[in-house]
């Protein structure tokens, strides 16, 4: 069931992701350069889902070690302690500055958990030629996207928040093997979001009409 939707694949078009021009190409022509910018001009992102798959479990793996290594070491000269993501939250928390605990646990977990399950929503449901509710999923790519335009605020608050909370005249913080897997996640999720072809949610692989 296809509800009448006809992309503008099927008809010929194919946009141009660099400067939007629209070309005609009837479908099983090349699709050839764009003849305003030059681009190459793809229908759809070439290996879409091969590539945003790869990055997403690249990501999910490297986020077991982001929370489990040290973000951050604090160094002065009577002890030094080591910081996960979590025990550095729960310090904020127990610290009286449960503000600043909530935007790092947001940054730090929610968002990326967040992201890991909506773009496995979508990877899945357009494996399947889901034809479910797809304005609702075209809307989490948007959201998604959006959040990758400031991703790198989870690494950033994270960062600052821990130093500045710990910073000691005679002491030093220095950022642990988590806090360089954190930002590998950050980026990873944003490439895998990138990767998704959003377009891909509207073809129906297998119609029957
Ligand atoms: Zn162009």
């Amino acid at each position: 069931m296809s509800a009448g939707i006809v992309t503008a694949a099927e008809r010929g078009l194919i946009g141009c992701h660099r400067c939007g021009h629209v070309v005609e190409r009837p479908s099983p022509a090349p699709a050839g350069d764009c003849g305003r910018c030059g681009a190459a001009l793809h229908r759809r992102k070439p290996q879409s889902l091969e590539r945003c798959w790869a990055f997403l479990i690249a990501a999910m793996i490297l986020y077991i070690p982001a929370n489990t290594l040290t973000m951050m070491r604090t160094i002065n000269p009577f002890n030094s302690t080591d910081d996960t993501i979590i025990s550095g939250v729960v310090y904020l928390w127990v610290a009286g500055t449960p503000e600043l605990a909530v935007i790092v646990f947001v940054a730090s977990v929610m968002v990326p958990i967040g992201k890991f399950i909506a773009l496995l929503i979508l990877l899945l449901s357009v494996r399947r030629g889901s034809d479910r509710d797809r304005a609702g999923r075209t809307r989490l790519y948007r959201i998604i996207e959006r959040i990758g335009h400031w991703s790198m605020l989870d690494v950033f608050v994270v960062a600052l928040l821990v130093a500045l909370v710990r910073f000691d005249l005679f002491g030093r913080v220095e950022a642990g093997g988590g806090a360089i897997c954190f930002g590998a996640v950050v980026l990873l999720t944003m490439m895998a979001s990138l990767s998704f072809d959003p377009r891909l949610i509207w073809d129906t692989p297998a119609r029957h009409d």
